[in-house]
């Protein structure tokens, strides 16, 4: 059995680990139980998420990812449903809250923009055909941060303007795919917001961002299916997720190289991973034995970056 602590924070980047619960039918199918986890409620989660929202709102860049193996919540972590909110809505929720409590003294400008990073390109899901470019890339300026010329920023004033923005993203994502559970297992799904803020008492003004990512599962491929289109893939998502480890990992160990330019994941990622960034990973994992390979690699992974 594994044990497992829910939470290790160092500096800067935190890890949570999340386990889902068992499936109707891996308990019709006798399915057993390989994890011992005994902590992390969903509280415990969104407490932390929705914290980091101070951080955005203060001037500092924020991630949030889920990690994990496809099929084990990382979805549903993120974008939830209706009945059980999940972090996107309940950190720009919050967002938007603290922000009308600090009215009086700061102005908030926000806007959102969708992303797909697939076989390490970038697409714009927000982009409508004639006016703005589908495929985006990044360009680095003296000052540091990354920029994505021609991305989309739609301004929202509130929670229910940014639920409309990801709504068009996720109908943008189905576009073109035959299977979108498929297609966004094999993706990595950015939502990106721009917080520009003007303090009102000593005109001092800050920009920052804040990262939601919905990452491509982490599984290996089978060995039957190792060819043609899934193999480019597998080896797309592969690189990403291993140069996201690296990065994580030089970060919290602190070596004077940290490669962010190995996967077009953590290039777009630069400026808000490290220096004063703060970063949170949800590393998902299922409870069935079945799956103990696949736990066992993502909680290697999370042992890595933490
Ligand atoms: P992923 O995005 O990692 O592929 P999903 O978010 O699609 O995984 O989750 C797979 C299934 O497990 C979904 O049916 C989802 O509703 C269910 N699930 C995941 N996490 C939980 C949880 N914490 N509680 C209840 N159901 C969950
Ligand atoms: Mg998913």
């Amino acid at each position: 059995k594994l044990y497992n602590q829910a939470q290790e924070a160092k500096g800067n980047i935190r890890v949570f680990c999340r386990c889902r619960p068992l499936t109707k039918e891996e308990i019709s199918n006798g399915c057993q139980t390989a994890v011992d986890f005994s902590a992390a409620k969903d509280v415990d989660v969104f407490a932390d998420a929705s914290a980091l929202v101070t951080s955005v709102l203060d001037g500092y860049n924020v991630c949030i990812f889920a990690y994990g193996q496809t099929g084990t919540g990382k979805t549903f972590t993120m974008e939830g449903t209706k009945q059980n909110r999940g972090v996107n809505y309940r950190t720009l929720h919050q967002l938007f809250k603290i922000a009308e409590e600090r009215k009086e003294t700061v102005t908030y400008d926000i806007s959102v923009s969708v992303l797909e990073v697939y076989n390490e390109q970038i697409r714009d899901l927000l982009a409508t055909s004639t006016t703005t470019t589908k495929r985006l890339d990044i360009k680095q300026v003296s000052d540091g941060v990354q920029h994505v010329p021609g991305i989309v920023e739609a301004k929202v004033e509130n929670i229910k303007q940014v639920w409309d923005v990801l709504q068009a993203g996720s109908n943008a994502r189905a576009v073109g795919s035959n299977n979108v559970n498929e297609r966004s297992s094999r993706s990595h799904c950015m939502l990106r917001t721009m917080v520009r803020a003007k303090n009102l008492v000593n005109d001092e003004c800050t920009m920052s961002k804040l990262w939601l990512v919905d990452l491509a599962g982490s599984e290996r491929l089978a060995k039957t299916e190792v060819q043609g289109e899934r193999l480019k893939e597998a080896q797309n998502i592969n690189r990403s997720l291993s140069a996201l480890g690296d990065v994580i990992s030089c970060l919290a160990n602190k070596s004077s190289h940290i490669p962010y330019r190995n996967s077009k994941l953590t290039h777009l990622l630069q400026d808000s991973l490290g220096g004063d960034s703060k970063t949170l990973m949800l590393v998902q994992i299922s409870p069935s034995e079945h799956d103990i390979g696949e736990t066992l690699s993502s909680l290697n992974f999370a042992t890595r970056v933490r």
